[in-house]
């Protein structure tokens, strides 16, 4: 087995993120920890965290820092996280956040940053086709369907748009990815931590580029 690793994946919404961070999370066999996964299945189920969540996120909103930062703070403490590592998609996503995770994690840090660099004429393409499990979240789009009716072929659930996948929502998230989001890779830049992929490569070149750029930071790490 692959040591494990401390990674923070950044990119656009559509980006490709999700997708790759299920794959990595087999790699290197630690947990993909989504912040809007989280928040979608608290929605989901009702809870106190999930009505406040969806105050926001059905609107294409950040959820407040100290929210998000204290279910992250939870989640990190976990035997996993703390043993292997972690792979962080949709976290952080300010540059609050981002100083809030340097100090979860001390005395320890992140092992890199990899930024999935994609034109938003992309994106937006790519959103506006995206279709999702409602029950597993598997991703689907208008070109790739489920094989039966708008049914997951892997759970039966129903396969639709997300409400933030709309066209006003997509606007307002990729503004805030823009305005609160963007600032984070200079922040990563300087501290040395990152490392920019192409993300409109297809997902099999992407993936190889991606632990390509992680195992030569796990190699020049234990040589020095
Ligand atoms: P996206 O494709 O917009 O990046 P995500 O599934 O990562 O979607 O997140 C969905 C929503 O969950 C976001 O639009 C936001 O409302 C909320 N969310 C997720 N992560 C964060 C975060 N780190 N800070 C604030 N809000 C967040
Ligand atoms: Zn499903």
């Amino acid at each position: 087995m692959s040591a494990g690793v401390r990674l923070v994946i950044l990119g656009k919404q559509g980006a490709g993120k999700g997708t790759q961070c299920v794959q990595l999370s087999r790699h290197y066999v630690v947990p993909h920890i989504s912040t809007g996964d989280m928040f979608r299945a608290a929605m989901k189920s009702g809870t106190q965290m999930g009505l406040l969540a969806r105050t926001f996120v059905d609107d294409g909103q950040l959820v407040p820092d100290e929210v998000v930062i204290g279910i992250i703070a939870e989640r990190l403490s976990d035997k996993d996280a703390r043993g292997r590592g972690f792979i962080l998609d949709g976290f952080p996503r300010t540059v609050h956040q981002a100083q809030a995770l340097s100090e979860l994690l001390l005395p320890g840090r992140l092992d890199i940053v990899i930024d999935l660099a994609v034109d938003t004429a992309l994106v937006l393409e790519r959103l506006a086709s995206r279709r999702v499990c409602s029950s597993c979240g598997h991703n689907y789009s208008v070109q790739k369907p489920p094989k039966f009716n708008w049914n997951c072929d892997h759970c039966g659930g129903e396969v639709v748009q997300r409400p933030d996948d709309k066209s006003e929502a997509i606007q307002t998230r990729l503004d805030l990815y823009e305005s609160q989001t963007s600032p984070l890779i200079e922040h990563y830049c300087n501290e040395g931590l990152l490392e920019t992929m192409d993300g409109a490569k297809p997902m099999d070149e992407v993936f190889t580029d991606i632990v390509n750029a992680i195992d030569a930071r796990q190699a020049a790490r234990s040589r020095s």
